[in-house]
């Protein structure tokens, strides 16, 4: 079985430090081009069939912006 996840960023608690980015074992958090109500760059998932759902984003996270569900798939 494979694990799968889905991450949901809110873009408005996100202050753009991009712990996420740089802990994210596949490298698929980057920082988005907008800009949220406070000025920043919030961070958004690129390639989310890539993620494993391993919840390490949503650990490192300050700010508690990032939620993560998890799902097995078969391999
Ligand atoms: S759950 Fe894991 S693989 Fe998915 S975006 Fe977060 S750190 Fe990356
Ligand atoms: S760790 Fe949290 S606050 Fe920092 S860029 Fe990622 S989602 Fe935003």
């Amino acid at each position: 079985m494979a694990r799968a996840g889905k991450v949901k960023i809110d873009r408005e608690r996100c202050k753009g430090c991009a712990l996420c980015s740089a802990f994210c074992p596949k490298k698929i958090i980057k920082p988005s081009g907008d800009v949220n109500s406070f000025g920043y760059h919030p961070a958004e998932v690129r390639d989310l069939k890539n993620c494993t759902g391993c919840g390490i984003c949503a650990l490192v996270c300050p700010d508690v912006a990032i939620i993560i569900t998890r799902k097995e798939e078969a391999a």
